[in-house]
């Protein structure tokens, strides 16, 4: 797929893996539209974007845990942008504790984000590109949607959620020439990753999130006929 002219949503496009996705899709021409909850972190990246590429971007505040909220995200950015030719489910957060520490609110909140989240602006975005026949739905999930790890019970239970809601729509939507993929990085150097202590060793051979924009991007540009179900990403050499 060429993606000059395209129309591309990513949610938690303020920060890491979203907002390097936005740079590298304004890079090829793509029309966007970013969705968090900080509307300066949008604002900022909006005038950085048309400041050096001839795209349109349309911003929308949103917290996608809340299902009018993440409705109303999706109908404001269809009608600047039309229907949406991909839609990056990207926005998440990870919080690790043991099972008995952990806050159940805190517990709650990673399946509010993590997997209602991605259902809500899906269902939001699915009947167009039904309509349409064509579509991309790429979800950001992470090697902790499988494999579970000591202190990941939120994080994992909401990623693992994500790869059979995943793959269970992909079966579903298929035939409407809709493609629906999971990318599973392992550790990536941004905020999140600092904010859950898991930054460690040289920043600079750790996996960036420009890297895992450059995977996004090749899944989209794949051929029609195919797309990527599932793909990893890791670090090299960490050491
Ligand atoms: P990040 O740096 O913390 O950025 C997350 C983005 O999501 C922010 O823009 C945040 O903005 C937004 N967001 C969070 N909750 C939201 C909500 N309820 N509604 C709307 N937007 C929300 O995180 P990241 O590392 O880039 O992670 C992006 C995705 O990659 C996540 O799904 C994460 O699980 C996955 N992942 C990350 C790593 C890693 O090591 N970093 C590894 C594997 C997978 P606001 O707070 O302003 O809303």
């Amino acid at each position: 797929m060429d993606l000059r002219g395209k129309s591309v949503v990513i949610t938690g496009a303020g920060k890491g893996i979203g907002k390097a996705l936005a740079l590298a899709l304004a890079k090829e021409g793509a029309n966007l539209g970013l969705i968090s909850r900080t509307s300066g972190d949008l604002e900022a990246l909006k005038a950085a974007l048309t400041e050096v590429y001839d795209v349109k971007v349309s911003i929308a505040v949103a917290d996608i845990s809340v299902q009018e909220e993440a409705e109303r995200a999706v109908v404001s950015l269809q009608n600047d942008l039309g229907a949406f030719d991909a839609l990056i489910n990207n926005a998440g957060v990870a919080q690790f504790g043991t099972f008995l520490e952990m806050d159940p609110a805190d517990w709650r909140r990673h399946l509010e984000i993590n997997l209602f989240g991605v259902y809500y602006v899906t269902r939001a975005a699915l009947p167009a590109m039904i309509e349409r026949s064509s579509g991309n739905i790429i979800n950001i999930s992470s090697t902790a949607g499988e494999r579970g790890f000591a202190t990941g019970s939120a994080y994992c239970s909401s990623k693992f959620a994500l790869m059979g809601m995943t793959e269970s729509l992909a079966q579903e939507v298929r035939k409407h020439n809709i493609r629906v993929t999971a990318l599973t990085p392992s550790t990536v150097n941004t905020p999140l990753a600092e904010n859950a202590g898991l930054k460690i060793g040289d920043e600079d051979r750790m996996m960036q999130p420009e890297d895992v924009a450059e995977l996004t991007i090749a899944a989209l540009k794949l051929p029609d006929r195919v797309f990527l179900k599932t793909a990893g990403i890791w670090t090299t050499n960490p050491q």
